[in-house]
């Protein structure tokens, strides 16, 4: 099933304690698009300036991503974000944000990013998020993330926009911060008591030490890909959403059942741990299908155990 995502497309500058890129390709929707384009059709939506350039189009394109709805604004300038990261990785410090063209975006979706069966609402304005939640109302599985800016600054939006989606994955902190409880499943079910038909499928995020899935009847979770060196972890969470979306999208006659969400949360790991080893998109950019496969079976003997004796 294709999908459909609108988030930022941006220009990153990111320090880490293993060296820094002053202007690299970013953005919640691009980091997702690349992860998800190794399982299905996927196609962005957002502006960018003209600042913006042929080069980065092309990453996205190389991968087959439909580059259609990126809309090029005239006389403005494309989201940029500076981030720097110390010797724990796990967190960062946002130094700068300029949403610039995101300000006072208006989507205009194409018939095609308005028919596909998936949407993923990665992390922007959740004005933003719900004008194109409501441009696909058909959709059959929908997914957000979002971050502490938006908890902070919109958060009555934000719930109204998480309550019209079929699965929430946020960082486990700000899952906290969202809902004011102290444990991961006291707040995954503050979210599933909003609304009925709100998300019944919550992925927290837990940076170096991996994932949860939480449903109200499971609870699954899996460390992160061990790594002897991790360069720079920006969009990490990003990549892990397109492999967790990316597999539920190329399984379209399968029921989304406790076990595909599990093989999900495997294939968003291992797409995960490969997005950490370089700078912004530069692992992904050239990550083949083979690399996927070994490193899956790897993960699968790491966290397999007996219960016998
Ligand atoms: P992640 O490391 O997965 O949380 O995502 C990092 C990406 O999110 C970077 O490439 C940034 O361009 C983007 N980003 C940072 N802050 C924001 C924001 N406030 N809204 C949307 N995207 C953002």
């Amino acid at each position: 099933m294709p999908i459909t995502v609108v988030g930022s497309i941006a220009y990153d500058a990111v320090k880490t304690p293993f060296g820094e890129r002053e202007r690299m390709l970013g953005g919640a929707a691009v980091h997702f698009a690349l992860a998800a384009s190794f399982f299905e059709q996927v196609r962005v939506v957002g502006p960018v300036g003209d600042d913006f350039s042929e080069t980065e189009l092309q990453v996205l394109r190389q991968r087959d991503v439909d580059v259609s709805d990126i809309e090029r604004i005239a006389g403005g300038k494309t989201f940029f974000w500076r981030g720097e990261y110390g010797w724990d990785l796990n967190s960062r410090e946002t130094l700068d944000t300029q949403l610039g063209v995101f300000e006072g975006f208006q989507p205009k979706l194409s018939a095609e990013s308005r028919s596909s069966d998936v949407l993923f609402l990665a992390n922007i304005q959740p004005d933003l998020q719900r004008e194109v939640r409501s441009q696909l109302p058909a959709a059959r599985f929908v997914a957000l993330d979002s971050m502490n800016l938006w908890i902070e600054i919109a958060r009555d939006s934000l719930v109204e926009a998480i309550k019209s989606v079929d699965c929430l994955i946020l960082n486990d902190a700000e899952l906290r911060q969202l809902t004011s409880k102290p444990s991961l499943l006291s707040a995954a079910r503050e979210v599933f008591s909003w609304s009925p038909s709100g998300p019944g499928i919550i992925v927290a995020k837990q940076g170096e030490y991996g994932a949860a899935l939480i449903t109200p009847e499971h609870f699954f979770s899996l460390p992160a890909f061990p790594l002897e060196s991790v360069v720079d972890p920006t969009g990490a969470g990003d990549t892990f959403a397109g492999g967790f979306v990316g597999y539920i999208a190329a399984h379209p006659h399968d029921e989304i059942s406790d076990e595909l969400l599990r093989r999900a949360m495997a294939h968003a790991t291992v797409l995960a741990s490969f997005n950490v080893e370089e700078f912004g998109t530069e692992r992904i950019e050239r990550l083949a299908r083979v690399e996927i496969v070994a490193r899956l079976e790897e993960l699968r003997e790491i966290t397999r155990f007996s219960s016998d004796g």
